[in-house]
């Protein structure tokens, strides 16, 4: 009888969710705790399925608008950021806010306020779509244009004499962007932007903990996270890109036991919505199978 290599799983570091996804599920916890009647919480919380079914089951109503939202009633803006029009909309409608906005998210809005009232055109650097870009291009719709590719960035028309303050997407890494921001600096040698120390690392360094496991030799890769979280997605490109396989799971449901069986060294990293304890059931799971 052939003996059965020994199977390792290896764990990434860091993994999983980012201080404003932390941030932004425990205010939901308390604001359940807290208020009487429905919570409503605009768009989802954050970009996990499994988080958003957790709070529908405990009674959280989740909505597209503000329109659907009664006045009077208690609201709270995703992790992601919501332009002034909403804020304002809020207000108009009496509406009890309660902002979950992660602070690196406000501070990239206040970075397209203050530049804006320097005169100076904003590009952002984004998904189109994006919750993030919506709120964040609403800072300033008549002075930022949406970067979404090298293209992009190639054909962009911005008079000569417009100064211009680059921002970005703080779900995208710096890899993602290089090639976006490199162009621009072709283009635009005096084009400003945020201090390194300004910029959010998560999604960065989660992309290193991917590289560091392709290089220790993984020959699979599992990811932890919503179809809908492009971060997550891009977890699994990074080690595709390296040659290793990969596979995006929202739960352990989704786990393809079948390929995991023929493999030897498997890594398992989780984007930055997914909650350590779906990572947790996993390892569970895989360790009992
Ligand atoms: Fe905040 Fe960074 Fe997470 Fe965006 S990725 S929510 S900026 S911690």
């Amino acid at each position: 009888m052939t003996e059965q290599p020994q199977k390792t799983l290896h764990l990434a570091s860091p993994r999983g969710v980012c201080a404003g996804v932390e941030r932004a599920i425990a205010i939901v916890d308390q604001m359940l705790e807290r208020v009487e009647g429905p919570l409503y919480v605009r768009k989802e919380i954050v970009h996990n399925q499994a988080v958003v079914q957790d709070f529908r089951s405990r009674g959280v109503i989740f909505v597209d608008e503000l329109d659907e939202v009664p006045s009077g009633a208690s609201v709270v803006f995703s992790a992601h950021g919501v332009s002034p029009a909403v804020r304002d909309e809020a207000n108009r409608r009496d509406l009890r806010v309660v902002d979950a906005t992660c602070p690196l998210v406000t501070k990239v809005h206040k970075q397209v306020v203050n530049n804006a009232d320097k005169g100076r055109h904003i590009v952002l650097i984004g998904h189109e779509g994006h919750d993030e870009v919506e709120g964040t291009m609403g800072e300033a719709p008549d002075h930022i244009t949406l970067v979404t590719s090298e293209a992009d960035a190639a054909s962009l028309d911005i008079p000569d004499d417009r100064d211009v303050y680059h921002v970005t997407q703080t779900t995208l890494s710096v890899d993602e962007t290089r090639g976006i921001v490199e162009e621009l600096e072709r283009r635009l040698p005096d084009m400003k932007g945020p201090a390194k120390s300004d910029i959010c690392y998560a999604t960065q360094n989660r992309q290193d903990g991917v590289k560091e496991m392709v290089a220790r030799g993984i020959d699979h890769l599992v990811v932890v996270g919503s179809s809908n979280s492009s971060n997550s997605k891009r977890l699994c490109e990074v080690a595709e890109k390296a040659g290793v396989s990969a596979n995006l799971v929202g739960s352990i449901d989704e786990l393809d036991m079948n390929e995991l069986c023929q493999k030897v060294n498997i890594g398992l990293t989780a984007g930055a919505s997914a909650p350590e304890h779906l990572v947790q059931g996993i390892v569970e799971h895989l360790r009992d199978a």
